[in-house]
Parts: C-alpha cells; sequence; structure tokens
C-alpha cells in the first residue's frame, strides 16, 4: 500500500486545516524531486500484498501530468509499479472540467482505476459557504467525463452536519448524487478543525456548530437512502456497491502496513509508526514504535468502524470486564459467528461505544 501526498490546493476551503499550499514558482518540480528521493531511498519498505496506490490530498489533480509521470516512473524503477489492484487519484471537480477529457484519459493510460471527486455539497449556496472551486454543475460535469474517460470505479465524497444545512437540502444532495450512480460514496460529519477559517468563525461568534440532533438525523438520512439504493455501509463514513468497498481504504483499517510519501504523510510499519514534516522542500522523517496498549487500542478502534467489526476472542481478552456483554444486552454490540460488531443504528455514537468498552 503506496499513499502519496500532494499537498496543494488551488484555495483553501473554510473547514480545513490540513496542510496545504498554494503552489508557488518551481513548487511542483521540487516536490517531485523530493517524492523520488523518497521512493529510491525506501523502495525495501514497499513490499505488499495488497499493492494499491492512493494520491490524496491537498488536491493531487492540480499537479501536472508530467509530474505524476515522474513519481510513477520513479515507483516503477524501483519495482513497485503498476499495474496496481487500486490505483486511487482525489481530484477536484473544477480541475477536471477546466482540464478536460485529455487529462481523465491520460490518467486512465497512467494505470490510475479509481478516482475520488471531491463534491462534498451539490448546493450552490453551501459550495460557495464552504469556499469550494466548483458549483454544483460543475461536479456533475466532472463525473460525466470521467465516465466519458471510462472510469469504472467512481467515488465522491459529502460533507453533512453543517448548522447551515437543512434536512430538505440534505436529502435533495443525496438524490442528486444518486442520480449520478457513483460506485462509491464517502461522507463525513464537518467537524472544526483546530486552525481552520471555521474554527476563527466560531470563536468570533459568526458561526454555531450543529447540534448532536440534527447530525444524528442527518446520518440516518445518508443510511436509509443509501441503504434503499443499494449502497453496503461497510464503514462508518464509506458506502459501497457491491465488489466496489475500497481496497487500500481497506487496508488501513485492518491495520496492513503501508509507506506514506511526501510532506506530512503517514506510514505504518506493522510496528511503530512514522510521519513526514511539512517542509516541501526538505522534509524529513519521524519514528515511533507503538506500545502494545497502543497497538490494542488502533485494532480495536478501527475495526469496530466497520461493518465486519471485531474479532471475538480478541475484544474479550481486551475489554473491561463486563462492557461487552452491557454493550451487547443494550443492543450497542451484536455478535455475528466470531466476530462482534456495532449494528448501523449505532454507527453514529460508535465513539462513545469504544470508549465504553476500553
Ligand atoms: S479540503 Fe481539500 S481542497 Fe479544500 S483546502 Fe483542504 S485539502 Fe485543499
Amino acid at each position: 500500500m503506496i499513499y502519496i501526498h500532494v499537498p496543494f490546493c488551488k484555495s483553501f476551503c473554510t473547514y480545513c486545516d490540513f496542510f496545504r499550499e498554494i503552489p508557488g514558482e518551481g513548487a511542483f518540480d521540487t516536490y517531485t524531486r523530493m517524492v523520488c528521493q523518497e521512493i529510491k531511498s525506501r523502495c525495501n519498505e514497499m513490499d505488499d500484498s495488497l499493492h494499491t496506490l492512493y494520491f490524496g490530498g491537498g488536491t493531487p489533480s492540480v499537479l501536472p501530468l508530467s509530474n505524476l509521470t515522474k513519481i510513477l516512473l520513479a515507483l516503477e524503477e524501483c519495482g513497485h509499479g503498476g499495474p496496481y489492484t487500486e490505483f486511487t487519484m482525489e481530484v477536484n471537480p473544477e480541475d477536471v472540467v477546466e482540464k478536460g477529457l485529455p487529462y481523465l484519459q491520460s490518467l486512465r493510460m497512467l494505470g490510475c482505476n479509481r478516482i475520488s471527486i471531491g463534491i462534498q455539497s451539490l448546493d450552490d449556496d453551501l459550495l460557495r459557504w464552504m469556499n469550494r472551486r466548483h458549483n454544483a454543475e460543475r461536479a456533475r460535469e466532472a463525473v460525466r467525463l470521467a465516465r466519458e474517460a471510462e472510469f469504472l470505479n467512481v467515488s465522491v465524497d459529502l460533507i453533512f452536519g453543517l448548522s447551515n444545512l437543512s434536512d430538505e437540502v440534505w436529502e435533495r444532495t443525496i438524490d442528486d448524487t444518486l442520480e449520478l450512480k457513483p460506485e462509491h460514496i464517502s461522507c463525513y460529519q464537518l467537524t472544526v478543525e483546530g486552525d481552520s477559517v471555521l474554527a476563527h468563525r466560531l470563536e468570533a461568534g459568526e458561526y454555531e456548530e450543529a447540534s448532536d440532533e440534527q447530525c444524528a438525523r442527518q446520518y440516518n438520512i445518508l443510511c436509509h437512502k443509501l441503504h434503499a439504493a443499494g449502497y453496503n455501509h461497510y464503514e462508518i463514513s464509506n458506502f459501497a456497491k457491491p465488489g466496489f468497498e475500497a481496497k487500500h481504504n481497506g487496508g488501513y483499517w485492518q491495520r496492513k502496513p503501508y509507506v506514506g510519501l511526501g510532506p506530512s504523510a503517514h506510514s505504518f510499519s506493522g510496528r511503530g509508526r512514522s510521519w513526514n514534516s511539512q517542509e516541501i522542500a526538505d522534509y524529513t522523517r519521524t519514528e515511533e514504535s507503538l506500545s502494545v496498549e497502543d497497538e490494542i487500542m488502533e485494532t480495536l478502534m478501527l475495526s469496530l468502524r466497520t461493518a465486519r467489526g471485531a474479532d471475538a476472542e480478541f475484544l474479550e481478552a481486551n475489554c473491561q470486564p463486563g462492557a461487552i456483554q452491557r454493550l451487547t444486552g443494550e443492543g450497542a454490540l451484536v455478535k455475528v459467528g466470531k466476530r462482534y460488531r456495532i449494528p448501523e443504528s449505532k454507527f453514529f455514537v460508535s465513539d462513545q461505544i469504544i470508549r465504553e468498552l476500553v
């Protein structure tokens, strides 16, 4: 599993505090040189059974194709080239429409077989409020172009839980999204992040957070509509048509090792985690090994976020005495075969359930 972080954005979204920069003169080439060097130096860490590649960001679609090609060649030269079982590229709808069909066809030719389009909403007022670059029409056009370029695995991202998102607009957004027939939908509840524009607005009294009731209601609307449309709710925030569950992200939830390349990317070796610093021109890596307690906690948290759940023996050996029985009695945990899982109706409060378990 290889993750490549592309830390560039053309503008910054209201709710975001990820590490990202507006690319300056020469930034793409400096970035590409650094990533290619890192590929060479970490080549021996990349052996894995999944063989997936994921470009995330930031906004990977701002990276010119010539730079992307250099990175793919560097992977090939060190023996970790394509075809990948899954090669995902996160894209911004506006970039896709601006660059047009030839861009998408080039991505396909370079081996990309899954595209993840950051739609977030199909309501123009909300998109403006989020400071997204696209509008609803451009988002629809991006999906249409992806189909024209013969992408057979299209994922879209949505956001709910904004206090200015009414249930009516949310329902319409989901219905409109379903009309686009994506194979996969990721849907995240808005959180107010540390240094985002939204955090400053909240502090200045210009924004009020959505209530828990509103968020729970909108999550339920989502679950019902996507279930009725034939999507499998396989992880708290992820829904897929059968067979289109994300392989790369699935690997994260199963704690498979991955190599994260590029500034601010994180890696997991199976025994420890490491992360790159945020300097584009000269980033460095810090490593940390995990304690047994950390490993247990991670395994619990990640597995219980999925519909597959956690191994029953593991849970029984590592949870608070009595907690499993109590939560099972309350319907917050169900045993299916040799695994325990949180039922979909309780996914929304899964953090609380996991806290009670440990
Ligand atoms: S949400 Fe994505 S596109 Fe928006 S600023 Fe953050 S990284 Fe960039």
